[in-house]
């Protein structure tokens, strides 16, 4: 039942909203328009939890975030007048017109700490591939439900005009023409638009060297393939495996011109860079014969500890690992590893730590699950026993209702008490710990970087 607000009563309400702190609410036609919705303050949602969100618990909305709506669903708002949270199929001041939740996909270096808040029709489908955070309205802005974790501007829009990646382009392939990863990094920069591949065309931060055509996961919500899943994946897998000598003909490239250099295997373009270990160690050699400077990263499932202990031995400078949960059976019930276990990713840990490697986990947070106690105990419990040196706060990118129900369906739930709490709480415990959300380049593996408004 919707509570249509009179609208005498709409300014008194607005006055409430003031000085309640509370978040306008906004909602999408369907259409693509975006309004806000009178009478209503915006909530969010962390598992089965809904919460009206606050100016004070906002961010203005990162430069570079998307808007989006939410088709076959619901959104679930705070009806002011009524004191209560309600579900809307249509426009309470204009019946008849259906509404539609909207969702913020931040920029890079954004933790989300609510969802959109929605209930879904019966026929809704899988959402694509992308976090999709709270978002409302206040003073003439968008503001999100977020924490910034990481202040560089690595992947900021502003600083990627896209007349300089042509233009990059065009001088890289000149210098390396004949280089088949150059060319499909041409593609990742101007066909997907990945910030990681205008970098390197750019000569900025980090360039990636995707290698690997195959994985031996399947994630749920694996960028690069996705088989009879409903949902389409963001890129296409690299086709081919380079040679030794054009990874590091890029990567030298890339060390050659930009300073405190970072090059990374382990991109969304492809699989798993262990299973094409052995290209990836002469490389490393390869490189490293030639210069010391520049960071060496391999982003990974870390499901193979072997591999690892050679490419450090090799030269590899830091290792990042990706994580949706240290608990087992959530960690397998997203990864659904085959041939592997999650024990093979710890013992890969404790390889890469036991030979000085900077170690950072990709943790891949949705609220709602990652800061349930739970979760919280055991990552405590991990960080304790494995003295990683980073978290990559990094929100995952999948349809958060079917996400908590495998991760419900996995291992026990309880009540969520925050990203804000967790993320306070973990700097509580290990304040040498180093939180972002970009490889650091190895001048910087003993830097903190805090900045106001952060964790
Ligand atoms: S480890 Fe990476 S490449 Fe492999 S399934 Fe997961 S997301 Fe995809």
């Amino acid at each position: 039942m919707t509570n249509i607000v009179p609208d005498d009563r709409i300014e008194a309400i607005v006055k409430i909203t003031e000085e309640m702190n509370w978040l306008r609410a906004v909602v999408s036609d369907g259409n693509g328009a975006i309004f806000e919705l009178p009478g209503y303050a915006a909530a969010g949602m962390a598992g089965g939890h809904v919460a009206a969100l606050t100016v004070t618990e906002s961010i203005v909305a990162p430069y570079g975030s998307e808007l989006m709506y939410l088709p076959d669903r619901e959104p679930v708002l705070f009806n002011i007048a009524a004191g209560e949270f309600e579900k809307l199929h249509e426009n309470p001041h204009a019946p008849g017109e259906p509404v539609f939740p909207v969702a913020v996909f931040n920029s890079p270096g954004y933790v989300i700490t609510h969802v959109s808040a929605f209930r879904e029709h019966s026929r809704a489908r899988m959402l694509p591939l992308f976090s999709y955070g709270a978002a409302g309205w206040h003073r003439g802005q968008f503001r999100s439900a977020a924490i910034r974790v990481d202040a560089e501007p690595r992947q900021d829009l502003r600083r990627m005009k896209p007349t300089d990646v042509s233009a990059g382009v065009r001088a890289v392939r000149w210098r390396m023409p004949g280089n088949r990863l150059r060319q499909h990094l041409e593609t990742c920069a101007l066909r997907y638009g990945c910030p990681a591949g205008k970098n390197f065309f750019l000569g900025r931060y980090e360039a990636p060297l995707p290698t690997a055509k195959t994985c031996n996961a399947r994630c749920l919500g694996c960028l690069s393939l996705q088989k009879k899943s409903g949902i389409s994946c963001t890129q296409e897998r690299i086709a081919f495996t380079p040679s030794p000598a054009e990874i590091s003909e890029v990567a030298l490239f890339h060390i050659g011109r930009v300073r405190r250099a970072v090059v990374s295997f382990g991109q969304g373009c492809e699989g798993e860079p262990l299973s094409a270990a052995r290209v990836i160690e002469p490389a490393i050699r390869m490189i490293r014969s030639r210069t010391g400077r520049g960071t060496i990263n391999l982003n990974t499932n870390a499901s193979r500890p072997e591999a690892v202990g050679r490419l450090c031995d090799a030269g590899l400078d830091s290792i990042r690992v990706s994580m949706n949960s240290v608990r087992r059976e959530c960690y397998e019930a997203y990864f659904r590893p085959r041939g592997y276990t999650f024990d093979n990713v710890l013992r890969s840990i404790d390889t890469a730590l036991e030979k000085g490697k900077f170690v950072s986990i990709n943790y891949l947070n949705s609220p709602g699950f990652t800061d349930t106690p739970e979760e919280a105990e055991a990552f405590f419990a991990f960080m304790a026993a494995r003295p990683v040196r980073m978290i990559q706060w990094r929100n995952l990118n999948f349809d958060p209702l079917r996400y908590w129900k495998s991760m419900a369906a996995a291992a026990p739930l309880g009540a969520p008490m925050g990203m804000e709490v967790l993320i306070r709480e973990v700097r509580r415990g290990f304040p040498k710990l180093k939180f972002g959300y970009f490889n650091p380049p190895k001048e910087k593996f003993g830097i903190e970087r805090l900045t106001a408004r952060c964790a």
